[in-house]
């Protein structure tokens, strides 16, 4: 009996493991299909600087308007954009439509740049810099106006590492995203210069609750300023946090608490144009 049980188990098993690889080839082909179809949609969040109490950036975050299966996070489709190579022109099409919607705001007299987030497999070889110096050169960008953000996972990859620090010399802004929750150690943060450092949410959530988080957030808003690097303090959700960051010295805000990620169309007007209340006196 445990014989034929044991078989049964493993003929399930082989059925759902070729049912996952169907699903997966299936969403592979949509997800391709989608970057033709112009199913990727970029919705955009505010990131508040402290010494005007201004937005100076915003974040564009991609979301995948599915047919059938409504509109898509990131956390749903970038992994398996990573894993099959997708991820290189899906990046390319968030990187110009971003850049497209600095120049507009540029030409426009706003003072706003973007932020755009790049994995380590866009970064193996030289096409990234040299797309991204194209795009610089035919639309006029301001190189400061656009930052690009990476995740500590790039420290494990040289070459990655390599080609960032070529965008950076660009005039580029370079961030470090999640900081806190991945692999940075202080050797790295010494040997490779780069401009801002994202506090995780997980550290904000702790401030104004938590005095050992207090703690450890203040020691790397003072590391940042050491290594010459701002510092922006990401799931800003509540006036407390805002305030104590305020009074720590963090230099931008960002979070549910000033605008979630959105379609420009829906911002907020003050947003783009006013000071936020919250943050004056
Ligand atoms: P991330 O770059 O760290 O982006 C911040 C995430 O936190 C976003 O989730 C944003 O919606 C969310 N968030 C911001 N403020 C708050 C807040 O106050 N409370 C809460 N609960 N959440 C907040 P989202 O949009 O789901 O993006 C998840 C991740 O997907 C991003 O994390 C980024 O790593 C990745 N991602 C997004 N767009 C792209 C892209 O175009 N390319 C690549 N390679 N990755 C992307
Ligand atoms: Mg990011
Ligand atoms: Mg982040
Ligand atoms: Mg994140």
């Amino acid at each position: 009996v445990a014989k034929r049980e044991g078989g049964g188990g493993v003929r399930r098993f082989r059925r759902e493991m070729g049912e996952d690889v169907a699903v997966r080839q299936r969403d592979k082909a949509d997800l391709r299909d989608a970057l033709s179809n112009d199913e990727l949609v970029l919705h955009y969040q505010p990131i508040i600087d402290l010494a005007s109490a201004r937005t100076t950036h915003a974040e564009a975050l991609v979301r995948w308007q599915r047919p059938g299966r409504g509109l898509l996070g990131p956390d749903r489709f970038i992994g398996l954009a990573e894993e099959t190579g997708l991820i290189v022109p899906l990046g390319t099409h968030v990187l110009r439509t971003a850049c497209g919607q600095a120049v507009h705001w540029q030409d426009r007299g706003h003072r706003l740049g973007v932020a755009v987030n790049v994995s380590p497999g866009q970064l193996s070889g030289e096409q990234f810099p040299h797309q991204v110096g194209e795009l610089l050169g035919a639309t006029g960008l301001e190189p400061g106006r656009l930052t690009v953000e990476v995740t500590e996972s790039v420290w494990a990859d040289e070459t990655a590492m390599r080609v960032l620090m070529d965008v950076r010399e660009l005039g580029v802004r370079v961030a470090l995203d999640d900081f806190g929750t991945g692999y940075s150690s202080l050797n790295y943060l010494r040997r490779y210069p780069f401009d801002l450092v994202k506090i995780d949410k997980s550290f904000t959530d702790g401030l104004g609750e938590d005095r050992r988080t207090e703690g450890v957030v203040r020691c790397i808003i003072d590391l940042a300023a050491v290594l010459g690097a701002r510092t922006v303090a990401e799931g800003v959700e509540t006036p407390t946090q805002a305030h104590w960051l305020r009074d720590a010295g963090c230099d931008y805000l960002q979070g549910y608490l000033f605008g979630k990620p959105d379609l420009l169309e829906n911002w907020r007007p003050e947003l783009l144009t006013g000071s936020q209340p919250l943050l004056r006196a």
